[in-house]
């Protein structure tokens, strides 16, 4: 009976000692396209009051990696969307109101310049003016955030392959009395005004410019703009065999905040989320996409409290407050955005994960 048994035990050991020598850690996975979510204003209190007023859990909350960031900018302890912008794209602390310029004036790259030079596609989905502060700091750089016709010269200039969002007036009615729409066309550009029209699209560059300012309240006219123009980007800037870097902007969640609207903030996370999932799912079936989602600051300084069975919302601010925001990362290279960690490092995990260099 030994004999038969030891024998055993030999075979067992070495199975397992060739289980153990093999079962290394996984090699970093490669990361080709990133889908960066920004719900502006969307704090934890944000995201809890929406997964509540939504009665499951949200997309988001589905995401396998998750972590913290800091969002206070050089200038200040409460950051503003310029400065919180500049630091999720270009991963540099501004002073506040400024765009894509580091605190002496000076230029700085965001992740979609980057992501041009190694030959991706970029783009850029918003549910405001794409000149505003948000998008302005992945594509643009001026001292201050009330510059949009600069910001919407600065675009031009940046060449995104999809951009979707409002601001037509400041390609069109501008003081200067350029019409960079026009240029744009010359330069090979789809300039349309209608989200059909880029829904339909299956190749080219596209740029939708839906409203003279910014878009309409979710629940005001916009539903299902966001996945759409989410789905419509994904699916035309995929078509580049390098990859893409597209970032989605929830932007109208801090106009629920600052306006201590508890239903707007909430409706406007949603429907935030939904393009979230349209990320997700994309990532999912691809498996070389990272999606992140994070914010630029909180809006409010909300705080959740009961009433029975009821929430109720007890806003502290009409204005942004310093506390940090969640980042959920999914799909290839999600682990990296694991931590508590500023804002600033969200942007150089990513640029590490897409094997840029500097
Ligand atoms: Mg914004
Ligand atoms: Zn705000």
């Amino acid at each position: 009976m030994r004999k038969p048994f030891s024998l055993l035990a030999v075979l067992l050991g070495w199975v397992l000692s060739s289980v153990i020598v093999t079962a290394q850690p996984a090699a970093p996975q490669k990361v080709k396209n990133v889908i960066y979510l920004i719900g502006d204003g969307m704090g934890v209190a944000q995201v809890t009051a929406a997964s509540t007023a939504n009665g499951k859990p949200l997309f988001m909350e589905q995401s396998a990696a998750s972590g913290l960031a800091k969002t206070s900018s050089f200038d200040a302890y409460v950051t503003d969307s310029a400065a919180g912008g500049t630091a999720l794209a270009c991963g540099v602390k501004t002073n506040n109101h400024a765009v894509g310029v580091d605190p002496d004036g000076k230029p700085v790259r965001s992740i979609l310049s980057y992501a041009k030079e190694a030959g991706k596609a970029t783009g850029v989905v918003v549910t405001c003016a794409v000149t505003h502060a948000t998008p302005g700091a992945f594509l643009a750089h001026q001292p201050h955030r009330k510059m949009q016709e600069e910001i919407a010269a600065d675009i031009v200039e940046a060449g995104p392959e999809v951009l979707i969002g409002g601001g037509r007036q400041y390609f069109e009615k501008r003081a200067d009395g350029r019409d960079l729409s026009a240029k744009l066309r010359e330069e090979g550009y789809n300039v349309v005004y209608k989200l059909e029209e880029v829904v339909a699209a299956t190749e080219g560059k596209w740029i939708g410019l839906l409203a003279d300012q910014h878009l309409p309240k979710v629940t005001e006219g916009r539903q299902g703009m966001l996945e759409q123009s989410v789905a419509a980007a994904i699916k035309l800037l995929n078509r580049n065999e390098n990859g893409f870097v597209l970032m989605v902007e929830g932007s109208q969640i801090d106009w629920g905040g600052h306006q201590n609207d508890y239903d707007y903030m909430t409706s406007e996370l949603i429907d935030f989320d939904r393009a979230v999932k349209v990320a997700r799912d994309f990532a999912a079936a691809d498996g070389e996409t990272l999606v992140v989602v994070t914010a630029d600051h909180e809006t409010g300084a909300l705080a959740l409290l009961g009433a029975k069975q009821e929430v109720k919302p007890v806003w502290s601010t009409k204005g942004h407050s310093a506390v940090m925001v969640p980042v959920f990362a999914d799909g290839a290279g999600a682990a990296a955005l694991t931590g508590v960690y500023e804002n600033t490092e969200i942007f150089h995990r990513m640029f590490q994960a897409l094997g840029f260099q500097q």
